[in-house]
């Protein structure tokens, strides 16, 4: 086994077993380097959002001192599910290992594959509807007038 994934598996366990969260683990890699490691924790700080690729993304960029993971790998249990995705996007990294696929995780009740359906526009899972926009263009326009970064 790949040790990174390995070293994923082990967070996972550890995890899944003191009661922080569902079975996934996930570990940031740069340079052949561990940066960070984590399990889900969104039992442990009653945060949905606590899945292990996001904790690791966030230890990581906290080690590294920067929003920008470029270079960065990232080895998951499972199949990212599409918040953690867009977070991976976000940060820069290129490439994802992953072990189970979403609906391995989906056959023990997670509702991964639920989302994918979503995007894909098979299914209707919530409300999305535009309003104010207007009114809240501005915002936009004095970000970009004040010359921050834009990542
Ligand atoms: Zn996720």
């Amino acid at each position: 086994m790949n040790q990174f994934m390995q070293l994923a598996l082990d967070e996972a366990k550890k995890g899944m077993q003191s009661g922080k969260g569902g079975p996934f683990g996930a570990v940031v890699v740069k340079d052949g380097t561990v940066i960070s490691t984590a399990s889900n924790e969104v039992l442990l700080t009653n945060d949905p959002t606590a899945h292990a690729e996001i904790v690791a993304i966030r230890r990581a960029c906290q080690t590294l001192h920067s929003f920008d993971l470029t270079g960065c790998t990232i080895y998951a249990t499972g199949e990212p599910c599409p918040m953690c995705l867009s977070a991976i996007v976000w940060a820069n990294i290129k490439t994802v290992y992953f072990a189970l696929a979403a609906n391995e995780a989906e056959k023990i009740g997670f509702r991964d594959s639920m989302i994918y359906r979503h995007l894909r526009q098979e299914e209707t899972i919530l409300h999305l509807e535009q309003m104010d926009a207007e009114e809240v263009m501005g915002l936009y326009e004095a970000y970009e007038k004040q010359g921050s970064y834009i990542y």
